[in-house]
């Protein structure tokens, strides 16, 4: 019964990943992953009941009280751009417990039991791996969540030695987990777990701030292996079937958004890539077309078909509600207006369609890099919000740093507006063709305040 339950949680959990594959179904997807994991949690508590700790069980009621209780408080009083630093801090702790699962199987059994447990040889190997995995997670899980606050340097940091230096913290957490399976010794886990420690943080301190997104997906890829290492070691189904999904969903996301970016997932843990608070460009003797916001009312005015694209300005400055609300006062005007959204503009997976879902645009008009491409060049304007990289035409340009990144042909429509408050260069740090264009308007201002100019301009016409 108890198998064939943590099976339900199982096909719950995956009917819940299919559900998140498109922002229409994502809510209901999360509500049916939810429900797979409380069918999880309950059936746990009884298949305890069969365990040597059996005595032990409402530990786990307490733990899913206090747990669920700070949980959701987070989770409520979470802001919608912060979210990136909860799922870190959530890895974390899903890393620490499965390490601490496999702890507790292995170091304090036979304390607690009075029983001594000889584990087989594989099953030690399993408990040593998922101690370092977990402990890396935790740790690692929060430096990018330092990073990420600000809390400790976005910039890269370089180590002595380089990536030498992490391997040589392999080769001693090599040594210690032989220690404690080849000599049946307790305290070769304390040393591993130590080293782990040192591992999080020196793997993901070189690492520039902005590539977190990517990090945190690869951390909670590795605490889903972790936990189904776990789930092997204490021979728990439910376990092993919800850390294998994750690991495996959190290994695609970061594939998929290393794909998006154009780069590797060595150059993202290795390269020191990256360029928070990079030197603004020199335009030199290029020439720009700075507008007005009335100017641009006037061409949004004037077009028939505007497509927006967002980027990582429009989460700066919050202007998910203006640009909604200009889009609507142009649909009045009936001019028809979509979104085209790059899959790594911002700076988290998801980012724009979370903003714009909180601002309640209307999933239908919202298109991916695919179904955008084509349209562009019958595009009358494109507005664009704080993007830069996602739209920079160099990444055609063999040389260029972000050579080969797909993005998104805005420079194909007749009009291109470009709202950003100066000519500094985005994530990438290089400096934006499109912005010296004939065909493009700079509108310099900080986001959300241009789009409620240009919608009082727009009244006023
Ligand atoms: P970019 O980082 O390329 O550019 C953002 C632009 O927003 C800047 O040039 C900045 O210009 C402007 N900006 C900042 N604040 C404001 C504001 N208040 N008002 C108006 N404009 C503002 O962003 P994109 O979204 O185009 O590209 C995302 C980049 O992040 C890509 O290089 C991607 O590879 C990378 N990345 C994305 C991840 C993801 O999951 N989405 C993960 C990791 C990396 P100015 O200062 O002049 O205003």
């Amino acid at each position: 019964m108890i198998a064939l339950l943590y099976l339900l949680a199982g096909v719950l959990f995956i009917l819940g990943l299919r559900g998140l594959g498109s922002p229409r179904t994502a809510r209901r997807g999360n509500q049916i992953a939810a429900v797979g994991m409380l069918v999880a949690s309950v059936v746990t508590v009884f298949w305890v009941i069969d365990q040597p700790l059996s005595a032990l069980w409402w530990v786990i009621i307490v733990g899913a009280i206090v747990g669920g209780a700070i949980g959701g408080v987070l989770a409520l009083k979470v802001r919608m751009t912060s979210m990136p630093e909860l799922v870190a801090a959530f890895n974390g702790f899903g890393g620490g417990a499965s390490a601490l699962v496999a702890f507790a199987a292995i170091v304090a059994t036979d304390t607690v039991v009075g029983t001594e447990v000889k584990y087989a040889t594989e099953t030690e190997v399993t408990v040593a791996l998922s101690i370092a995995i977990g402990v890396v997670t935790l740790s690692g899980s929060f430096v990018a969540y330092g990073k990420l606050k600000g809390i400790i340097t976005g910039k890269p940091v370089a180590l002595p030695g380089g990536p030498y230096f992490n391997l040589m913290l392999v080769i001693l957490m090599t040594a210690a987990s032989v220690w404690a399976i080849a000599f049946n010794e307790p305290m070769g886990y304390w040393i591993l777990a130590a080293i782990a420690v040192v591992l999080g943080v020196t793997g993901v301190i070189p690492i520039g701030g902005a590539d977190m997104p990517v990090v945190i997906s690869l951390l909670n890829s590795l605490s889903g292996v972790a936990a189904s290492m776990a789930g092997f070691v204490i021979g728990n189904q439910g376990l092993i079937i919800a850390g294998a999904l994750v690991g495996a969903a959190g290994f695609i996301l970061t594939v998929q958004m290393s794909e998006a970016m154009n780069r590797s997932i060595a150059n993202v843990l290795f390269a020191g890539f990256g360029t928070e608070g990079a030197a603004p460009i020199d335009a030199g003797d290029k020439p720009v077309n700075s507008a007005t916001p009335e100017d641009v009312a006037i061409s949004l005015a004037y077009a028939q078909k505007v497509i927006i694209v967002p980027g990582y300005g429009l989460a700066v400055a919050q202007a998910q509600h203006a640009v909604r609300e200009l889009a609507t006062a142009l649909e009045e005007r009936d001019v028809t207006v979509e979104y085209a959204i790059h899959p790594v503009a911002g700076r988290m997976p998801g980012h724009m369609n979370v903003l714009l879902a909180e601002a309640e645009v209307p999933y239908d008009v919202l298109l991916d890099l695919d179904q955008s491409n084509p349209k562009f060049p019958h595009t009358d304007v494109t507005l664009i919000v704080g993007a830069n990289d996602v739209v920079n035409p160099s990444a055609r340009e063999a040389g260029s740093v972000i050579y080969g990144m797909p993005i998104l042909d805005v420079d194909l429509a007749s009009t291109t507006v470009v709202i950003k408050r100066s000519l500094s260069p985005g994530f990438a740090g290089i400096d934006n063709p499109l912005f010296y264009m004939p065909t493009t308007m700079m509108l310099f201002s900080d986001a959300k305040a241009a789009l409620e100019n240009i919608h009082e301009a727009l009244i006023e016409l």
